[in-house]
């Protein structure tokens, strides 16, 4: 038979489903399912036997039972019978076969193994009468009388104990990442409690955990007893599988772990929820005991029933929260309906996102813009946490109660968001509502340091012995909040998808707008533009005659020649008015012609042209920085000559008038800035200045079309671009051009 050598750097991969060995308080035989010769006996049979149990290796079941002490009422089947008997209709329906063998009462259990059925014989401590029906009848009424979740579990527990007669009997569930709880106990009042200990993961490898989710039962009669070997004729190589025995015997590691627990013998029953192991009932006994196979299957159904009764409580507490914060998650998505406003919508209302769960804290990142409500991280840090979540999640949703673990940046503020749940509602434009939850310590009682499970010897070497303590050590867990409740999750999830189909429908609808807006936009230019070019000629005549007027009619009289004089002034305005709005007109349609810009020249050939065409010389013009820009060179040049000729405008009248103009690059953008010390603009005139033809009251004195600031708002945003002011009455006007900051290519 193949060796398998274990320490504790390979238990992960020890084959313990393939022992080679059995518990010693009871026997095997292995037959083959066609021949029923025999390929596998335990060594220990030999004691129900007249000759060694290798002698019957080849030999038929008939011939094994012959040399048995079996007793047996007449209408009994053989053992080859019920082999026969139970291949038809499933060993399920015969295990337990009660027998007699040399005068003490055993049971057999019959299970497959590949093209082996295994004969297994145990003995049998109960009364044969003992009713599982019965037994599990009553202890599950007892059960469920039970409302909450803690006193479930414990009468469970109860009811478990009083079947098996432990010492000690714990409800033991496993978290996200494997650790074992224990979350319900009963024990024999000498003993000190485990509730509320954590165990590690790593104290039960994954195999094992496997073979969980098969045998929803496991016996560990005696740890101390001795393990007979399983037997099998000379070349036979294939090692006897059993997955599915009652008798397998237990890893070595498992033996001595048990063994530094001061446990004697061990029962556990699977708990298992959608196939996943959701915990254990696991119970200690510090003196060697077996328990019978009835009272295991009674404990059994017990554990298979009672699962069922807690999720369906845990299920009912998960639905009644989830009704509660999926209302709150309908009436805010309904607000949001009827509000085009989406950040009013969520934030406005007697009913906020703030509300929605229990997060302390949220904030709405929408529109360039942050909403924050309740205990958040300061604007900056959720701009950086919002960016981060988008280059780091690939889902429309994020959570976790561990941020500062994955983003170290959230260590500053723990205190106010260890926890977030991020609903993303647009990654191109970096939007999103997120929850925080405060930093929570945990501390967690672990039965014996978890970091210490594997000891290495002092020789060096990995000894073969898994850890020896078990003395209570408290971890603090820092930097983790509350987790996100599966109610939440699942409303938040809701919120995102509602909220998503609101945003995308006002988007379209945006975007139907938006193209019905350019269109009437680029009719309107086009009617300026032809208006403007057509009234061109007709006062161009006007203004002809009235030169012909002026100075070819000698008999005009002062009157007529002034009235005259005032004709062709308007005409000269009317003129430049029309030039002005054909340029503005040109500016939504002139095509870009993309380069780099060099700033400094530009800026120099504007103030130049200034100071030509302007008398106000005594302006002082302070350019400071002038990164390049990358557009079309004679549009930004009109920017800027407008611009910058408005500052000299309108603060040439000021004691000692200065201008500055300084570029700055801000990341992905170039920010310049035009500021003045002259007359300001007042706050009631703010969103009205970009508008053609909008001259202002404090304007009048001045000469101007108001089409000026129209032209360079056009020219900006055709570079997608910005532009925006601050102003003090009296005090002067800071004017910002935002551009791309690209490379030309
Ligand atoms: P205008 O030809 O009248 O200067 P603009 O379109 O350039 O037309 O400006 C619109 C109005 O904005 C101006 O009439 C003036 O009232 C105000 N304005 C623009 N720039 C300044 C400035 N630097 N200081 C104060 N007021 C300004």
């Amino acid at each position: 038979m193949s060796t398998f050598k274990v320490d504790l750097t390979n238990c992960d991969q020890e084959p313990i489903h393939i022992p080679g060995r059995i518990q010693g308080h009871g026997f095997l035989i292995g037959v083959s399912s066609t021949t029923h010769l025999v390929h596998y006996i335990s060594d220990n049979a030999t004691h129900f036997l007249n000759t060694g149990a290798g002698s019957f290796l080849g030999k038929h079941i008939v011939e094994v039972e012959t040399s048995m002490n079996i007793s047996k009422p007449e209408h009994v089947p053989t053992i080859s019978n019920l082999i026969i008997l139970g291949a038809g209709n499933g060993f399920q329906s015969i295990n337990p076969f009660y027998m007699e063998i040399s005068g003490k009462g055993y049971n057999l259990i019959l299970t497959t193994s590949n093209n082996i059925y295994l004969l297994e014989f145990e003995p049998c401590e109960l009364d044969k009468k003992f009713d599982v029906q019965k037994t599990i009848g009553l202890s599950i009424s007892e059960i469920l009388l039970e409302s909450g979740l803690p006193s479930l579990l414990k009468s469970a527990a109860r009811q478990i104990k009083k079947i098996i007669e432990f010492d000690r009997v714990m409800v033991y569930k496993f978290d996200d990442e494997g650790h074992g709880h224990v979350i319900a106990e009963e024990k024999n009042d000498d003993l000190e409690s485990f509730l509320g200990l954590h165990y590690p993961a790593s104290d039960i490898p994954k195999q094992a955990r496997e073979l969980y989710k098969i045998n929803l039962t496991r016996i560990i009669a005696d740890v101390q007893k001795e393990c007979p070997d399983i037997l099998t004729y000379m070349g036979n190589a294939v090692p006897l599988d059993l997955t599915h025995s009652v008798l397998r015997a237990v890893s070595p590691i498992h033996i001595q772990y048990l063994k530094n627990m001061g446990v004697r013998s061990s029962f556990s029953i699977s708990l298992l929820s959608h196939g996943e192991l959701w915990g254990l009932v696991a119970c200690h006994n510090y003196s060697p005991k077996f328990i019978d196979y009835k009272a295991r299957d009674a404990s059994k159904l017990i554990g298979q029933i009672l699962f069922p009764a807690l999720e369906y409580r845990l299920g009912e507490e998960d639905s009644q929260k989830f009704e509660q914060v999926n209302a709150a998650v309908n009436e805010l998505v309904r607000y949001a309906e009827k509000d085009n406003d989406l950040v009013k919508a969520l934030t406005g209302n007697q009913l906020t996102i703030n509300d929605l769960c229990s997060a302390t804290g949220c904030a709405l990142v929408y529109d360039h813009d942050i909403t924050s409500m309740g205990a958040t991280p300061g604007t900056d840090q959720i701009q950086n946490l919002a960016q981060w979540i988008v280059d780091n999640c690939t889902d429309s949703v994020y959570y976790t109660h561990q941020l500062p673990a994955v983003f170290p940046a959230a260590r500053e503020y723990s205190h106010l968001a260890s926890g977030i749940f991020a609903v993303i509602l647009s990654k191109e434009r970096t939007e999103m509502i997120l929850f925080f939850k405060p930093e929570q310590t945990e501390v967690v009682h672990w039965a014996g340091n978890p970091d210490k499970a594997v000891l290495p010897a002092l020789n060096g070497e990995l000894p073969i012995s898994p850890r020896k303590s078990f003395a209570t050590w408290t971890e603090v867990i820092k930097h983790s909040s509350e987790k996100w409740s599966r109610a939440e999750t699942a409303a938040l999830i809701n919120l995102r998808e509602q909220l998503a189909y609101q945003i995308n429908r006002n988007t379209n609808e945006l975007q139907r707008l938006n193209a019905r807006l350019e269109l009437a936009q680029a009719e309107l230019d086009m009617f300026s533009l032809t208006v403007s070019h057509d009234l061109r000629t007709p006062l161009t005549t006007i203004k002809g005659y009235t030169e012909v007027l002026l100075h070819t009619n000698q008999n005009l009289d002062d009157n007529a020649k002034g009235l005259l004089g005032k004709i062709n002034f308007c005409a000269d305005k009317m003129s430049f008015l029309l030039k002005e709005v054909l340029r503005y007109s040109s500016y939504s349609r002139t095509e870009i012609k993309p380069g780099r810009v060099d700033m400094s020249r530009l800026i120099e050939d504007v103030r130049a042209e200034l100071e030509i065409s302007t008398v106000v010389n005594s302006v002082v013009v302070i350019v400071s920085s002038t990164p390049p820009l990358y557009g079309d060179a004679a549009m930004i040049e009109q920017a800027f000559s407008n611009i910058i000729g408005n500052a000299v405008k309108y603060s040439s009248r000021s004691s000692n008038p200065v201008v500055r103009i300084e570029g700055h690059i801000a990341g992905k953008n170039i920010i310049y800035s035009v500021s003045d010390n002259g007359i300001g603009i007042d706050k009631k005139y703010h969103s009205r200045i970009f508008e053609l033809f909008q001259r202002l009251d404090n304007a009048k004195d001045y000469d101007g079309t108001g089409v000026g600031l129209a032209i360079v708002k056009r020219i900006v945003e055709r570079h997608e671009g910005q532009i925006w002011f601050e102003s003090e009455p009296g005090q002067g006007t800071t004017f910002f051009l935002r551009f791309k900051n690209e490379t030309p290519p």
